[in-house]
């Protein structure tokens, strides 16, 4: 079905035509229609499928369609809230391109910035407020935000919200908006946990389901090189000598393993950035930045800081250091591939990780091509232990960590200690009783 049978206003469809979309993707031709009729929805789909125009291109109508009345002060009427500051960003820029000729204002909170532009946008009367749900809650308690006109309340990615430990904030969020509202929830899976939030917020949403969660994209060539770990950043150099690789996201578990793989490949040569929890806000834009209009090659990050991440072009992901969970490597893979296009997705395998790869083989039903990289040393002996190491191995590997914490603090923005979160094993995942810390 053409966009112009969805029931979009006449300015989004011009939007969307600026934007160079064809046809909408399959969450999109499902999303909509329900969305534009008012009612509360819940969307199945991983990043990668236009999720995001499926929930912001038939609010925007909606907004059109139902204008405040004749003098009434701007007031915000649409809150998005999303789990990392990159998806927030990500969102607007969305937004601001699907807004373009209706020229909203919109406002994004997150955390690791100033706080006095946000408190202006809030008082300002922001009609779209995009936000990561710590900084946002602050804010309110502070008295900067005055939602009582909210009529739209977007969750995306809400497992991953509640996954980090938002559910608390998530709440006290959600019980100073009217009740008199459409909430619409995305979300990868459809866990019990989520579930129950749709029961709590929620009025008999329709679901809507794209895909199965466990299903990495069709588009995506997945592939497993067997290493001894003390030779995975000799095979990552060996196979970015091959030029196919020309964008390319590496993921590590640590932050300071993704430091260290940048360092070195720097060193040969190879243009690089990181993303991970101990960047700043401003390191972490530029370096997204740098990646997208590919002023560096290689994007090494951990998987709390490259959650939603969208970036068009993605040629190749690298699993340096294999994911502890299966539904991190589905969404990490997602990187690639996304929107129909092309991608592989290589993983390492070292010594400890058999176990896990068999866990996910399961997971996603099917096996991975294992390869061999031809004309790479397989046969180097392992260095002597450094004489300031502490045991610690340095790029991760067992289950229970390696050269440093796992990255699981700072991608959410304000995302605060004290919060308790729930442990692994549930919704799906792939095995490891190891609750993952923050
Ligand atoms: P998302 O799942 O929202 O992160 O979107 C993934 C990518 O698909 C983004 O780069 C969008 O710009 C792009 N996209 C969204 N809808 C369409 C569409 N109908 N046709 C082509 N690309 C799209």
């Amino acid at each position: 079905m053409p966009f112009s049978q969805l029931g979009l206003s006449p300015s989004i469809l011009q939007a969307i035509q600026d934007a160079g979309y064809t046809e909408p993707t399959p969450i999109q031709a499902a999303a909509i229609p329900p969305i534009i009729a008012g009612g509360d929805l819940i969307g199945i789909a991983q990043t990668g499928t236009g999720k995001t125009a499926a929930f912001t291109l038939p609010v925007l109508t909606r907004l059109t369609n139902n204008p405040p009345p004749a003098g009434q002060k701007r007031s915000t009427r649409v809150l998005i809230l999303a789990p990392t500051r990159e998806l927030v960003v990500q969102i607007e820029e969305n937004v601001r391109a699907y807004a373009k000729h209706q020229t909203p204002r919109i406002a994004k909170i997150f955390g690791g910035v100033g706080e006095n532009p946000q408190k202006e946008a809030l008082r300002g009367g922001s009609e779209i407020v995009i936000a990561c749900p710590g900084r946002l809650l602050d804010l309110m308690n502070q008295g900067h935000a005055d939602f009582s006109k909210v009529d739209h309340l977007i969750l995306d990615e809400a497992d991953r919200m509640l996954d980090m430990g938002f559910l608390p904030d998530i709440r006290r969020i959600i019980n100073r908006l009217p009740k008199k509202r459409q909430t619409l929830m995305f979300s990868a899976t459809l866990s019990k946990e989520i579930e129950s939030l749709t029961h709590e917020f929620q009025h008999s949403p329709k679901i809507v389901q794209i895909g199965r969660r466990s299903n990495p994209a069709e588009t995506v060539t997945q592939m497993v090189y067997e290493v001894p770990r003390h030779l995975k950043l000799g095979l990552l150099s060996h196979l970015l000598q091959d030029e196919k690789m020309q964008m390319v996201l590496v993921f590590t578990r640590t932050k300071h393993g993704a430091d260290k793989i940048a360092r070195k490949l720097e060193a040969s040569g190879v243009r690089c950035a990181t993303l991970h929890a101990n960047r700043s806000q401003n390191q972490r834009l530029k370096a997204l930045s740098d990646f997208k209009s590919c002023l560096v090659r290689v994007l090494v990050a951990t998987d709390i800081a490259a959650r939603g991440i969208d970036v068009d072009g993605i040629s190749h992901v690298v699993n340096f250091d294999f994911p502890m969970h299966a539904e991190d490597y589905v969404h990490r893979i997602g990187r690639t591939g996304r929107a129909q296009a092309i991608g592989d997705a290589i993983s390492f395998i070292s010594e400890d990780d058999h176990g896990s790869l068999r866990d996910l083989e399961r997971f996603i039903g099917r096996g991975l091509i294992r390869k061999r990289a031809e004309g790479f040393d397989y046969s180097a002996s392992a260095p002597p232990p450094s004489p300031d190491s502490d045991g610690r191995r340095q790029f991760g590997g067992s289950r229970l960590g390696g050269g440093g914490r796992p990255d699981r603090g700072g991608g959410g923005g304000g995302n605060r200690g004290g919060q308790q979160r729930r442990g692994g094993g549930g919704g799906g995942r792939s095995g490891g009783g190891q609750p993952r810390g923050r």
